[in-house]
């Protein structure tokens, strides 16, 4: 089967590196001709944000998808009418890259998201404080995302379209990826755990399963399902949450795509997030996702202060460690904050796989 993939990025990569095991011809799209997928892929060199370029692009191929929603959705629709496969559904990508969608999308479906006000300028705001503004398009990795505290903070207030929400008092931030494929079989993974760096805002941690009550689980069950009858779309998708100190649980947003929340799934389930949305794209039985014990992972992230040829300081001794797993994207340039690669861990407990972790952590630079 031809392949196509909108973004020739590490999520794109890895799901190639575990799907070249089967017989399929992939080929990805990306404007950076050094692109993670480039040296495992037909690559062509272009903007997916094109209408032009995605639609060439998609053309010819049995089924198209991405690993990035930041991309053409006028030219999916049109591939679409014109007989192509798209996966996930372009309605459910258009609704996902803009936050005042997605917010509507959840309140409409009554899946528990904070309560919301929308603006198109700031002349508009009228939101109880504290609260959270995001940018309806052009954030990422907690850039375009702000706490706005006090009347002092409101002279900050970006002037651009943009969701207030409530200000959650958070006690941990969780992720459940479910997958269907298009006969309608669901599979979902275990919730994860995601701890963040408040430096970078870049997640820093996972840890599989996470250490929540039954009651909680049961919150993220209902999500999950609402969530997937919702978005009416085969696909594999990443609902991220907050747990609050009162144990109620809010959906933060989704990823239409393949996360950076499921890395430890690689090792640490009996299928990988890659391998499920692998099965998603050809319509194949979905896999079992079951976790094999605890499992963790480490984003190796570009240093602060070095840019560059990438150096991975201290990997020889990360590599001599027990049940332990180095994954690097092939990007040969550091920056501040890049995501490189990242480092799967497997432990029996959660006490050994914190350890692990946080001496890895301590081990391992990512420098120029
Ligand atoms: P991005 O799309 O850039 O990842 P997010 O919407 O996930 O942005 O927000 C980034 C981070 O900001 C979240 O991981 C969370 O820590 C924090 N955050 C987002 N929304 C809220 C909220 N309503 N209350 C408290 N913290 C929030």
């Amino acid at each position: 089967m031809k392949i196509g993939i909108l973004g020739g990025g590490q999520l794109g990569r890895m799901l190639i590196q575990n799907a070249l095991k089967y017989d399929d011809q992939w080929f990805t799209l990306d404007p950076a001709e050094d692109a993670p997928c480039a040296t495992i892929s037909a690559i062509t060199i272009g903007n997916f944000n094109d209408f032009d370029t995605v639609f060439d692009f998609g053309k010819g191929k049995d089924v198209l998808s991405i690993e990035i929603e930041h991309v053409n959705v006028d030219a999916l629709f049109e591939l679409r009418d014109s007989g192509i496969k798209i996966i996930p559904s372009p309605e459910i990508i258009r609704i996902i890259q803009q936050k005042i969608l997605q917010k509507e999308f959840y309140s409409h479906h009554q899946i528990p998201s904070p309560a919301f006000q929308t603006i198109q300028q700031k002349s508009e705001m009228h939101f109880p404080l504290p609260f959270v503004q995001k940018m309806n398009t052009g954030g990422y990795d907690g850039k375009g995302v702000q706490v706005i505290r006090t009347e002092e903070d409101l002279k900050n207030l970006w002037d651009v379209p943009s969701v207030l929400e409530t200000l959650v008092d958070i006690e941990k931030e969780l992720s459940v990826i479910v997958a269907k494929n298009e006969d309608g079989d669901t599979q979902v993974f275990p919730v994860t755990e995601m701890v963040a760096d408040p430096q970078l805002n870049l997640l820093d941690f996972n840890i599989c399963p996470a250490d929540i009550s039954a009651e909680v689980q049961l919150q993220i069950d209902l999500i999950t399902k609402q969530f997937i009858n919702a978005a009416d779309s085969p696909g594999l998708f990443a609902i991220e949450l907050l747990l609050d100190k009162n144990q109620k649980v809010w959906v933060n947003e989704t990823a239409p795509r393949l996360h950076n929340s499921g890395h430890q799934t690689q090792e640490g389930n009996a299928n990988s997030q890659f391998e499920q949305f692998y099965r998603v794209l050809k319509n194949l039985p979905l896999a079992d996702t079951d976790a094999i014990g605890f499992s963790g992972m480490l984003n190796l992230v570009g240093e602060e202060g070095y840019q560059g040829k990438v150096k991975y300081e201290g990997l020889e001794e990360v590599l001599k460690l027990p049940k332990t797993y180095v994954h690097l994207y092939g990007k040969t340039e550091t920056k501040p904050g890049r995501k490189m690669g990242h480092i799967n861990v497997l432990a029996n407990s959660r006490e050994e796989l914190m350890k692990k972790l946080v001496f890895i952590k301590s081990l391992i630079r990512v420098i120029a």
